[in-house]
């Protein structure tokens, strides 16, 4: 559906997006994950034809947006980060204005704003002005000059920026919704908010694409984070003894709390976390000591973004100069 092939973009001796390259599949719901600053929006305004590219190339459907850039924006609902809309207008007037701009007319145009306000639940506020709409229902009228056109894709930035929490779960549903018919492809910082909505996830830092997964997928990543944590009743060298014995593994790391008690952190795959803890649970009641307390740990989005993040948004992003 969207191919993004080497995308770069420099603003002056600044890189802002760094040799991006993806692939979009129809019918799913996409996120576009990273920290303030990591390119999302530069790489949204660039796939929508809103920017030009440094270099690159980005095909909606088969047509190059920047060779073909009305055919591929026929293909392409757009809400940026600062939704377009005219405030002294309703939101019933301003989207006949912007369907008779995307070539709308006469009844098919009147049809789908009627259409896209049944969607996006404003008919309620068609006759008042926009500028007097709350921040929710501002983006939902956003949201509803991107369908109009019923485009097969729907691209959103950062949709619920700045909403209210129930506004929040308004739009989330909203979006959820849409994606049952469409491709949607949103931006957003916020972690579970991608993790609710969004089947794939893209991690965006530094400019450069550092994970392209299922949120479940990108969990699994993170192996290394998932372990148990339990804390024995044993001196260090019976529990030295005990974890040789056992051999689950490599990694373990053994702390004194107080004489006698220990605490021990093991590392585990996320599929074999419960038969480690059985294992060890058993070698340690066979020798008589006492777990007091046991935690698995399971690593969470959150890490995986730090972990995946951590070395993109510290490199340098000046331009090479020749
Ligand atoms: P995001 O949407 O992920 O927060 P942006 O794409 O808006 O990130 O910005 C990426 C980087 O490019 C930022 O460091 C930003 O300051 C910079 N940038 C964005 N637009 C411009 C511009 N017009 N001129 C110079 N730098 C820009
Ligand atoms: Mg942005």
């Amino acid at each position: 559906m969207i191919m993004v092939e080497h995308l770069t973009k420099c603003y002056g001796d600044f890189m802002a997006v760094n040799n991006l390259s993806f692939e979009i599949e129809e019918g799913h719901v996409y996120g576009f994950l990273g920290p303030n600053g990591a390119g999302k929006s530069t790489t949204m305004n660039i796939m929508t034809g809103c920017l030009s590219a440094t270099e690159g190339t980005v095909r909606i459907d088969g047509y190059d947006i920047f060779e073909e850039p009305q055919m591929a924006k026929k293909l392409m609902g757009y809400l940026p980060e600062q939704p377009p809309l005219y405030l002294n207008e309703t939101p019933e007037e301003y989207l006949k204005f912007v369907g008779a701009a995307k070539g709308l007319k006469g009844m098919e145009l009147a049809r789908q704003v009627e259409k896209v306000m049944d969607q996006t639940k404003i008919g309620s506020i068609r006759n008042k002005m926009i500028c007097t709409l709350s921040k929710g229902y501002k983006q939902r009228v956003g949201i509803a000059q991107a369908l109009l056109g019923n485009p097969k894709v729907i691209i959103l930035d950062e949709p619920t920026a700045g909403l209210d929490p129930i506004q929040m779960i308004e739009i989330r549903d909203l979006i959820r919704r849409l994606g049952e018919s469409r491709t949607v492809i949103l931006s957003s910082h916020i972690l579970s908010e991608v993790q609710a909505i969004c089947e794939k996830v893209l991690i965006i830092a530094g400019g450069r694409l550092v994970a392209f997964d299922a949120p479940e997928n990108l969990e699994k990543l993170m192996l290394s984070s998932n372990g148990i944590d339990f804390k024995v009743e044993a001196l260090l060298e019976e529990a030295e003894e005990i974890m040789e014995k056992l051999a689950i593994c490599e990694e373990y790391t053994l702390d004194e709390v107080e004489t006698g008690l220990l605490k021990i952190h093991v590392k585990a795959d996320m599929d074999d976390v419960r038969s480690v803890c059985r294992r060890v649970f058993f070698a340690f009641a066979e020798k008589q000591k006492a777990i007091v307390e046991m935690v698995s740990k399971k690593a969470n989005l959150e890490e995986v973004f730090l972990e995946l993040t951590d070395g993109a948004v510290s490199e340098e992003r000046e331009v090479e100069k020749e």
